[in-house]
């Protein structure tokens, strides 16, 4: 897969605070990466210095392979923090706005977004009689103004009622599957995150602590029965009989039987009747949130 974005040692220092601590990360085309983690971590400042908005202090980034930034302006769209709206001015008028500073002079786009994100009706609105909902649509419709490969949207569920977080996450899912659209999303709250991202990066305090596929994810999250210390072709003739076919052999030697791991008990016996006895026999896998909350060395919520 094509790299979309790629950062080199990123790092931010405001005084004495290091608040992004030389963070390399990877996304690749068509990605949905969920950049998770605390209230303060980091994210907002990461995602200002990759949408160019804020200088970073040292460390690079290059977006779909070029390290000149400024050609591949015009292929990312941002919404970091909340949209800069115009009040007075009615949605279609804001779209006009962001339209002209982007030099676009074909208005034919304007409706045509409006549409895709599901606000026409509210077009002749003036956005401050928006709901918050529809403020956010407004905002990633303003972010895709020049048809952007790339989104950033930087906690664009946050503070939506739960009819609004479903419609938020179709409405990205949709721009992702149906346009190609790379996107960055930021998230403290890991229930956005998880039905969504199709890679992570989770960050604490400042530093990029992990970064796993969601396939990587599944994986290291099965739950399994795992045994040491036994001549694993005798342990597989024991698992077949048991009708325990999901297994693998691991790390030379360590067989691994992903099933229910209320089972370990029964293989273990099962073995020991045939004079096998373990070094270890134990059960591994942990529920996503609590992957998370150990990477993040805790504080991270599900909603
Ligand atoms: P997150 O988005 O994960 O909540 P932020 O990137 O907003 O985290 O903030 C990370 C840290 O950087 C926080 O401790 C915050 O107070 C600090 N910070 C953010 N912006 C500035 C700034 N302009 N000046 C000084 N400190 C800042």
């Amino acid at each position: 897969m094509a790299s979309v974005l790629r950062t080199d040692s990123l790092t931010k220092v405001y005084g004495k605070n290091t608040v992004v601590d030389h963070v390399s990360m990877n996304i690749e085309q068509g990605d949905i990466y969920g950049l998770i983690g605390r209230n303060g971590a980091g994210k907002t400042t990461l995602m200002k210095m990759i949408g160019g908005v804020a200088a970073p202090t040292s460390g690079a980034y290059e977006f779909f392979g070029e390290k000149d930034n400024t050609k591949t302006l015009s292929r990312i769209g941002c919404l970091i923090e909340s949209p800069s709206l115009y009040p007075e001015l009615t949605v279609w008028e804001n779209m006009m706005f962001y339209n002209k500073l982007l030099g676009i002079t074909d208005k034919k786009n304007i409706d045509e977004i409006l549409d895709y994100v599901g606000i026409s009706e509210a077009k002749k609105k003036k956005t401050k009689q928006l709901s918050l909902g529809m403020k956010q649509r407004l905002g990633i419709g303003i972010a895709l103004i020049g048809y952007p490969d790339m989104l950033i949207l930087d906690e664009p569920i946050n503070g939506l009622d739960p009819t609004g977080i479903v419609d938020i996450r179709k409405l990205l899912l949709k721009l992702n599957k149906e346009k190609g659209v790379t996107l960055l999303i930021s998230s403290h709250i890991l229930g956005e995150l998880e039905r969504l991202a199709t890679r992570f990066g989770v960050i604490d305090r400042g530093v990029l602590v992990d970064e796993i596929t969601y396939e990587e994810l599944l994986e290291k999250t099965r739950k399994a029965v795992r045994i040491e210390g036994l001549d694993p072709r005798k342990v597989v003739v024991t698992l077949e009989e048991m009708k325990l076919n999901d297994y693998k052999v691991i790390d030379g030697g360590k067989v691994m039987v992903y099933c229910d791991t209320g089972l370990s008990g029964k293989i273990n016996r099962a073995l020991g009747e045939k004079g096998m006895y373990a070094e270890s026999i134990g059960t591994v896998g942990q529920d996503l949130e609590t992957y998370f909350v150990e990477k993040m060395g805790g504080g991270v919520q599900n909603a």
